[in-house]
């Protein structure tokens, strides 16, 4: 089969919480695939449901060839799962902990793979470490070898850099990375935007419904227009004066507008006169490529 995995029309409601509509997807081998969406949009759920954790409510499961949840037991050992709340054993080494996984998966033969994932996660100094001493970054790596060590297949990972430090998290996606040498196909919940420019498919969630599907790139360009980036002081005011003047898509960040400037020549001009003559103060100005967050919110107004 083509697909690692194939779903179709899959819902789950919590009483009368929506948590997942109609949600269909396919996914390719061996790549990283990325389910991207804020707080509370369904990316728990739908991981839960697809490593076998979770019944959904209706759907069709196709994982690693087998139908979900029918067949799960033929392939729960071609699956892992890496939670934000992964549980290491404390008093257990690090050592102890990767053996205790593989004990547990039937992996009689684990230690030249441990020696390769100790080195892989540069956690060779630490091995005798025990896991509850660890830095956070560091209890993480050896809860992804942990479930590394009985290979397999399909790894899913549930936020796993969510409260993990920015070098731990940059070390943390080369390992990632790295893994696409072997037979495997990562897949992976994160809210930040930034982070999902890494993956090479996403599928972009708001509200259990999914509103892409593509490469980040292949996402990025269903914004055809520039963006039109203004730094300036207040940007609330400066936000409600460009709404209010004409039929720009305008996106808020903090202290930034995006304008989404359509085709019309001189928009720019007149929004630049606009702010000027109501005492704006613009500290930057630039044209851009659309991010990320620009097309997921672009997206998000268009299915509103
Ligand atoms: P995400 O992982 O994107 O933050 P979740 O899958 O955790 O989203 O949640 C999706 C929706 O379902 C949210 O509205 C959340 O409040 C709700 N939800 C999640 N788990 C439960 C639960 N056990 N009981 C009731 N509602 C839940």
């Amino acid at each position: 089969m083509e697909f690692t995995l194939s779903i179709k029309n899959v819902g789950k409601k919590y009483g009368d919480v929506i948590a997942l509509n109609g949600v269909s997807l396919d996914v390719k081998k061996n790549i990283i695939f990325g389910i991207v969406g804020p707080d509370g949009a369904g990316k728990s759920t739908l991981i839960r449901i697809l490593c076998g954790l979770l019944k959904p409510d209706e759907g069709e499961i196709n994982i690693l060839d087998a139908e979900m949840p029918k067949d799960y037991l033929k392939i729960k050992d071609s699956i892992g799962y890496l939670s934000q709340k992964f549980s290491l054993y404390a008093d257990l080494t690090v050592d102890e902990n990767i053996e205790f996984i593989a004990e547990i998966h039937g992996v009689k033969e684990f230690h030249d793979r441990r020696e390769e994932l100790l080195e892989f996660t540069r956690m060779k100094k630490f091995r005798k470490f025990l896991a509850g001493n660890l830095s956070g970054g560091m209890k993480q790596k050896l809860a992804l070898a942990c479930t590394l060590i009985y290979q397999p297949k399909l790894l899913f990972l549930d936020e796993p850099t969510t409260g993990v430090d920015p070098v731990s998290r940059r070390e943390f996606w080369l390992i990632l990375a790295g893994l696409l040498k072997e037979d495997i196909t990562i897949i992976i919940s994160t809210p930040y935007m930034e982070e999902a420019e890494r993956f090479n498919e996403i599928a972009l969630i708001e509200n259990g419904h999914i509103l892409a599907v593509d490469s980040p790139a292949g996402i990025k360009s269903r914004i055809r227009n520039t963006v039109l980036e203004i730094v300036c002081t207040p940007a609330r005011k400066a936000y409600d004066l460009i709404l209010a003047s004409g039929d720009d898509e305008l996106q808020l960040f903090g202290d930034r507008v995006n304008v989404i400037l359509d085709k019309e020549a001189g928009s720019e001009e007149k929004v630049v006169k606009l702010l000027k003559d109501n005492e704006i103060i613009i500290n930057d100005l630039r044209k851009t490529s659309p991010t990320l967050e620009n097309a997921f919110i672009h997206l998000l107004k268009e299915s509103a």
